[in-house]
């Protein structure tokens, strides 16, 4: 199994060392966050994520999530830590006081992300489409709809989906066929098919509340006749209580590479009741509020995969020993890989751009802050466009960069450790080759190179002929 330990020392010199911006410094509600108080949060957020969170990797990828009589099962373990995760009031740590939140800004719940990115992505996206969701309907809905639902949410006995993807629309949401038919009372009752939907559905919560994309009968084609639906798996009460089960079914748990702890699903809806959030035909402007926040929680995970993949790399290369390095003194046995240059650049590569990430990963959401809540428009609408333009280079950056961390990762382990694919499993495949292999076939071609010119056969005689012979020339 893979160690992880969080690596909040970092987060605290970045939050004390950056949070000196003059404009989220403005921002009143922030004020009484002091470093003490994160480094309290942070501390308790490694214990969970260290002691609890981190064995479910290795149970999930093992024991994935199953489909059994159209109810989803998730992996052993899981039930029990959801539980202890929403004692502990991990769903709300971001979330609105109002609402039961606990009122913490984007800088520290980003880095509570990236933790429970890297001790478990299986089980974080449980809750991670809980969080999109709120964040939706707090901008979005009607009072009446935030304080029917939003508690339930924020204190985590509920969880979130965003149903966008359809058989015959991925990227261009533009073709989707769901339909909402209204109703006399001002509800509508939706029928369609969504794919790949993260959480569409688990035993974890007491209730699902979907967040679902589909075209009014009576609106146009295109992106422009699209509406956001709220779409419950069981009624709600007026009084808030679960009543009995919405038109909403699971019919697969998709097969795909990794995070198989994860159910992702498809779900049919047939007349299933719906409340319309935001204005008719505006639907898709509304859920980019869950997309875009979704977005850096995506780039966020890249970081977390990267760390943990880092962190395991380091501590192998430091207790494996195999061939002798360039400038070995040592006479007999073999030096430890991390004294191989090549595997020294890697696991430098690796580090510096895990913090410059989470650097820029703490900048973003800082301005998202500002964005979101700085007394002036001006000021607001250019941390908006500053979020706008590195909200999608996060989210692709960070997650291309963790293929190319997690690939090094794997090629530090060696192809055929039994542990190679553990900590990096989610995202890359298991490679044809290593960083031996390059060797090998470097000194073969030397070999055959030092054959052909006559330059002897040992390395260090060989390479002063060759720099003769290269002076001559
Ligand atoms: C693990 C996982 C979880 C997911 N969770 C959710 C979820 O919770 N909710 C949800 O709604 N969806 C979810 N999705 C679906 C995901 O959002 C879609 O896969 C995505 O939108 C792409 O759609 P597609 O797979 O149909 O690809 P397509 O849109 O069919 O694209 C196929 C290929 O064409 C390329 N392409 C498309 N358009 C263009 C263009 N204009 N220019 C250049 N290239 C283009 C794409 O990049 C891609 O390479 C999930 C997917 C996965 C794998």
């Amino acid at each position: 199994m893979p160690s992880y330990t969080a690596p909040v020392e970092d987060m605290l010199f970045l939050f004390e060392k950056l949070r000196d911006n003059k404009k989220y410094n403005e921002l009143e509600k922030y004020k009484e966050v002091s470093s003490d108080l994160v480094k309290d949060i942070l501390e308790e957020a490694a214990k969970i994520n260290q002691n609890l969170i981190l064995p479910l990797a290795k149970i999930g990828d093992e024991n994935p999530a199953v489909l059994e009589n159209g109810v989803v099962r998730t992996p052993p373990g899981y039930k029990e830590a959801y539980q202890k995760y929403i004692e502990d009031g991990w769903t709300s740590l971001s979330c609105d006081p109002k609402y039961g939140g606990q009122g913490m800004p984007k800088t520290v719940s980003a880095f509570f992300d990236e933790m429970l990115s890297s001790a478990s992505l299986s089980f974080k996206l449980y809750s991670e489409l809980s969080i999109g969701a709120y964040n939706c309907i707090n901008h979005h809905a009607s009072e009446e709809i935030k304080n029917r639902y939003l508690p339930k949410i924020v204190e985590g006995k509920w969880s979130g989906t965003m149903c966008l993807t359809e058989p015959v629309c991925g990227t261009d949401l533009g073709l989707l066929k769901t339909k909402a038919e209204k109703q006399s009372d001002g509800t509508y009752k939706l029928s369609g098919q969504k794919i790949f939907i993260t959480s569409g559905d688990q035993d974890l919560t007491e209730n699902i509340i979907h967040l679902v994309i589909a075209r009014a009968t009576d609106s146009p084609a295109g992106t422009k006749g699209i509406s956001l639906f709220l779409v419950p798996k069981f009624a709600v009460n007026e009084d808030g209580s679960v009543g009995p089960r919405n038109g909403v079914s699971t019919g697969s748990i998709e097969s795909k590479m990794g995070i198989k702890g994860s159910a992702t699903c498809v779900l049919n809806f047939d007349g299933a009741t719906g409340y319309m959030i935001g204005k008719k035909d505006k639907g898709l402007s509304a859920m980019f509020t869950m997309m875009n926040l979704e977005r850096i929680v995506v780039g966020i995970q890249g970081l977390g995969i990267s760390e943990i993949a880092y962190q395991n790399s380091l501590a192998y290369a430091k207790e494996r020993k195999q061939g002798k390095t360039n400038n070995t003194k040592s006479s007999n046995g073999a030096d430890l890989i991390i004294e191989h240059a090549d595997i020294r650049r890697s696991l430098l590569n690796m580090k510096s751009i895990i913090e410059g990430e989470r650097a820029l990963c703490f900048w973003l959401s800082q301005q998202t802050e500002v964005s979101l809540n700085h007394p002036n428009e001006k000021v607001r609408q250019e941390a908006s466009d500053f979020v706008s333009l590195m909200t999608p280079v996060v989210k692709s950056l960070f997650t291309d960069l963790g293929m190319e961390i997690t690939n090094d990762a794997m090629q530090i382990h060696g192809p055929d450790h039994p542990d190679s694919s553990r900590p990096v499993h989610p995202h890359t495949h298991p490679p044809g080759h290593c960083k031996s292999s390059f060797s090998i076939i470097f000194r073969t071609i030397f070999k055959h190179f030092c054959q052909k010119f006559g330059l002897g056969s040992k390395k260090s005689t060989c390479l002063m002929k060759i720099k003769v012979v290269a002076l001559d020339k």
